[in-house]
């Protein structure tokens, strides 16, 4: 489930960097094709516009994509730090702090 979430921030983020580079390289492309007289102003603006709107969803996909890495990891690794700090009560099987010298739930004496 975390790594899930790593993934899919990986993945959106991936996404949000080519559509920026295709953003950027398509407007640019636009503009040399203008100034070497292979567009007329109108199609030159309306390229510009497409390519823009295609790098401004590339930005959205990345400030969603990033944090949700970030957040994926921040809790993956949360969930290893529990892992390893607790362990399971002989008596009632619930997960307990690794250094509980009497369990919690079940009041089970662990000496
Ligand atoms: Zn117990």
């Amino acid at each position: 489930m975390r790594r899930n979430i790593v993934i899919l921030g990986i993945i959106i983020s991936t996404i949000a960097v080519v559509m920026i580079l295709i953003g950027i390289g398509g407007t640019i492309q636009a503009e040399n094709a203008l100034f070497a007289n292979h567009l007329n102003s109108n199609t030159y603006q309306q390229q510009v516009n497409t390519y823009a709107t295609v790098g401004g969803f590339g930005i959205i996909f990345l400030i969603i994509g990033i944090p949700l890495t970030l957040i994926g990891l921040v809790l993956k690794s949360k969930e290893q730090k529990q892992i390893s700090s607790t362990r399971r009560c002989p008596k009632c099987g619930r997960e307990i702090p690794f250094d509980a010298v009497v369990c919690p739930y079940c009041q089970y004496d662990f000496k």
